[in-house]
């Protein structure tokens, strides 16, 4: 489809901005343009259609199923976007006077009590903007823990190798080692491989509970408590959450620090680039080293972003929270976790499961048999899956599992939807054994079938230069 720009007619115009009520500034002419923007000149009907026709191109979880494992991609009720666009959450500023913002930090303030009573810790901070970002920030906590005591030979963080790569990237960028422990063959963590990792360089351990091959640990007490008996601290991913909320908590699983990914498990859609929000909570002992946030009046050093972050998912959690209710929230995890295993066992008979025993909200399949047997790939179903309406799981991811679809299909869905995308995969399973050719060469009705993965990440095209001005499009 053409671009905007493409579509630009020279005068055509929708017009809805009223003549400009304010003054007149004279700016210096070094700030000046030397000619007006490029700006697509439309009417309003073909603005409409230009974008519902991108709306038709893309997957989101209200078109249909989403089973994106490790990113909780669950429906989330209208009531929170219809709260979160109300004019007093939607229309404030945020340098308004304190007593101008009261419903606001009553907002942050509530929703902080909830989010610590479901995660066991003493104090929060919405500031971050994303789980990364979120661990960034509680790594700092546990560095700044470690250097206000003057123990400054900690320079190690422990990750498991079936981590999210978020995890060691944020030790890294928090200047630390990072030291990768592998996993036991029963995809938890291997103690012994633990033991050896500790020592008296120990900054911490980042770990998530359940795992990412959706798997809970149930040696997590003990885990904890070799690396505090280490000297280091314990820090909490909580972007699969979704499996424990109401049910369990991180901090009474012996974690002093934890993220929440609010776009994942409370509420907000995401994909697309955001906009997210994390809650990061700690307990006690980190509440000084918490980020200062103008809104909420923390006493700290840190500052990682504006304000008090992305304030209207904050409001989104919040609606979410309040409307499931002490009953509500657990539940929702408890359905995650039975979706989860009800598709599992209905897809297991034809592709397998990596790890086959009871699993929390999420699964992933090995096919590095059938890939052996058919020259199928998982990147091949994967594509197959898009021309069912189904969007693809994730795939090659955790690393430890060859040929992995990871598989979340969240408590949203219902046991239709389980029973038809459990009769997709089985319908792909027979058409990779008789016509394999058919799926490499999948999909075969949307917009973009495989483009350039590594072009695209590397040099992407991300602006438009106009033909006349010479310089072609990149
Ligand atoms: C999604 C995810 C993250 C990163 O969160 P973002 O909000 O995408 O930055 C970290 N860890 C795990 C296990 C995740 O699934």
């Amino acid at each position: 489809m053409e671009l905007i720009f493409e579509k630009s007619v020279a005068g055509r115009a929708c017009d809805i901005l009223g003549a400009c009520d304010c003054d007149y500034v004279d700016l210096p002419q070094d700030v000046l343009r030397a000619q007006p923007p490029k700006l697509p000149e439309l009417a309003e009907v073909d603005v409409t259609r230009h974008y519902t026709e991108l709306c038709h191109h893309v997957h989101g979880v209200n078109c249909g199923f989403y089973p994106l494992g490790s990113c909780t991609m669950k429906y989330n009720p209208r009531i929170d976007e219809e709260i979160a666009a109300l004019p007093g959450f939607q229309r404030i500023h945020p340098l308004a006077p304190q007593h101008a913002v009261t419903g606001c930090r009553e907002v942050l303030d509530l929703a902080r009590s909830y989010l610590c009573k479901i995660s066991g810790m003493d104090n929060m901070t919405f500031q971050p903007a994303a789980g990364a970002h979120g661990e960034f920030t509680g790594v700092l906590l546990i560095k700044q823990y470690h250097d206000s005591r003057g123990d400054t030979a900690r320079t190690k963080i422990i990750v498991p190798d079936s981590a999210h790569g978020t995890n060691p990237a944020t030790a890294a960028m928090c200047g630390y080692e990072v030291v990768n422990i592998p996993s036991a063959p029963d995809g938890c963590v291997d103690l012994d491989a633990l033991a050896n990792a500790l020592g008296d360089d120990t900054a911490g351990l980042m770990l998530t509970n359940p795992n990412t091959v959706g798997l809970f640990d149930q040696n997590i007490l003990k885990i904890t408590a070799m690396v505090h008996e280490a000297g280091g601290l314990c820090y909490y991913d909580g972007a699969n959450l979704n499996a424990v909320m109401g049910v369990v908590r991180p901090g009474d699983m012996g974690f002093d620090c934890i993220h929440m990914n609010l776009h994942k498990t409370f509420a907000t859609p995401h994909g697309g680039g955001g906009p997210g929000a994390c809650a990061v909570g700690c307990k006690e002992f980190l509440s000084e080293f918490l980020p200062k946030s103008a809104l909420m009046d923390e006493a700290g050093h840190l500052q990682v972003r504006s304000f008090a972050g992305n304030f209207l998912v904050v409001v989104r959690a919040l609606t979410y929270l309040m409307s499931m209710g002490r009953e509500g929230i657990p539940e929702a995890a408890h359905n995650a976790v039975l979706n989860a295993n009800y598709l599992m066992r209905r897809i297991q008979g034809t592709f397998e499961p990596a790890f086959d025993r009871i699993c929390m909200h999420e699964f992933v399949l090995d096919l590095s048999e059938f890939k052996k047997e058919t020259g199928v790939s998982a990147l091949d179903v994967a594509k197959s899956l898009i021309d069912y309406g189904m969007h693809p799981p994730t795939m090659y991811f955790p690393m430890i599992v060859h040929e992995a679809l990871m598989l979340e299909p969240t408590e949203t869905e219902s046991k239709e939807t389980l029973d038809w995308a459990a009769g997709v995969f089985a319908e792909l399973y027979e058409l990779g054994k008789t016509n394999p050719a058919v799926m490499h060469e999948a999909p075969h009705h949307a917009q973009i079938g495989r483009p350039d993965e590594v072009r695209a990440s590397r040099t992407p095209v991300l602006r438009w230069y106009p033909q006349e001005e010479g310089s072609a499009a990149l």
